[in-house]
């Protein structure tokens, strides 16, 4: 039975030659620690990813500004995600294929899904006077006000400032004036998005969307493979992404529970029981062992 077993294994590595894992991650309380914002904890498992060329897509609420630093620090070289789904970055080069609908942006391909902060700030200037005093715009702080808002460090908030697709709102008015701002941004084809303390007024956009968008340059990417996507978040505004990949890992936070999924039959769904990037490596480590594809 001896050369059963070979066979096996022979038939085991053609199938694992023929999986591409693709890593969609959140950055806040997912890859990075809830309070620290450290991610020593998973720095030999992207080691190992890297090694491996698995790739490992940050897609969060930051900017491009910010995630430029992160990635450095990571030693990360692939495609971003930013302003949670506004727009996707991809190095120059990256795809040999010819990518859809994109443009060239410093040193970038460009995949922009809602149109640019300049347009959001035109919409918060025509919401009426009677809306002057309900809330106040990053632009409207300055630096100087988003530290004061954020408690960030002054470099920290310079980055977190230079947002491209949206404008966060700090809001300072009634529940009643609330309403009729969302009724008239929705008029306007925007959506508020609730984060911890800000809201955050842009374009119909979401991890998920641009998850799958992504997904599909990959796919031309790796002809006749079987791409296998892995998402891994802690938070409400990560369930779409959640939802639209193969195995979706459910961080676990200190600050809240985990999000609700609508997840379909087909998708695996894994709650970790670590937090931040400890849970990440436990969730990874999960998937990629139920793949076959790491002891
Ligand atoms: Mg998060």
């Amino acid at each position: 039975m001896a050369h059963c077993g070979k066979n096996y294994i022979l038939l085991q590595s053609f199938f694992m030659a023929l999986i591409e894992p693709i890593i969609f991650t959140d950055m806040d309380g997912s890859l990075l620690d809830h309070d620290t914002y450290s991610h020593v904890d998973a720095d030999e498992l992207l080691a190992w990813l890297r090694n491996k060329q698995i790739p490992v897509i940050p897609v969060t609420s930051k900017t491009r500004a910010e995630v430029l630093v992160l990635r450095e620090q990571l030693n990360n070289h692939h495609p971003f995600i930013v302003e949670n789904g506004a727009a996707i970055f991809s190095p120059v080069d990256y795809f040999k294929h010819g990518i859809r609908d994109i443009v060239e942006h410093d040193g970038y391909q460009l995949k922009e899904f809602v149109a640019s902060r300049a347009h959001w700030q035109s919409i918060l200037d025509n919401a009426g006077t009677h809306l002057n005093e309900a809330f106040i715009s990053f632009a409207q702080a300055g630096i100087e006000g988003v530290v004061e808002m954020t408690g960030l460090a002054i470099n920290e908030a310079r980055l977190a400032s230079q947002r491209e697709f949206g404008e966060p709102l700090k809001w300072l008015g009634t529940e009643e004036q609330f309403d009729a701002f969302s009724q008239y941004v929705v008029t306007q084809g925007g959506q508020l998005l609730h984060g911890g303390r800000f809201v955050h007024l842009s374009g119909c956009c979401d991890k998920g969307l641009a998850l799958r968008w992504l997904l599909s340059e990959y796919q031309q990417h790796y002809v006749g493979k079987n791409i296998v996507s892995i998402a891994l978040g802690d938070s409400h505004n990560d369930t779409a992404m959640l939802e639209a990949a193969d195995y979706a890992i459910v961080i676990r936070s200190p600050a809240h529970d985990y999000p609700s999924l609508n997840n379909n039959a087909y998708q695996h769904v894994y709650k970790t029981k670590q937090q931040g990037p400890r849970g990440w490596v436990e969730g990874v480590t999960h998937v990629l062992n139920h793949l076959g594809y790491k002891d």
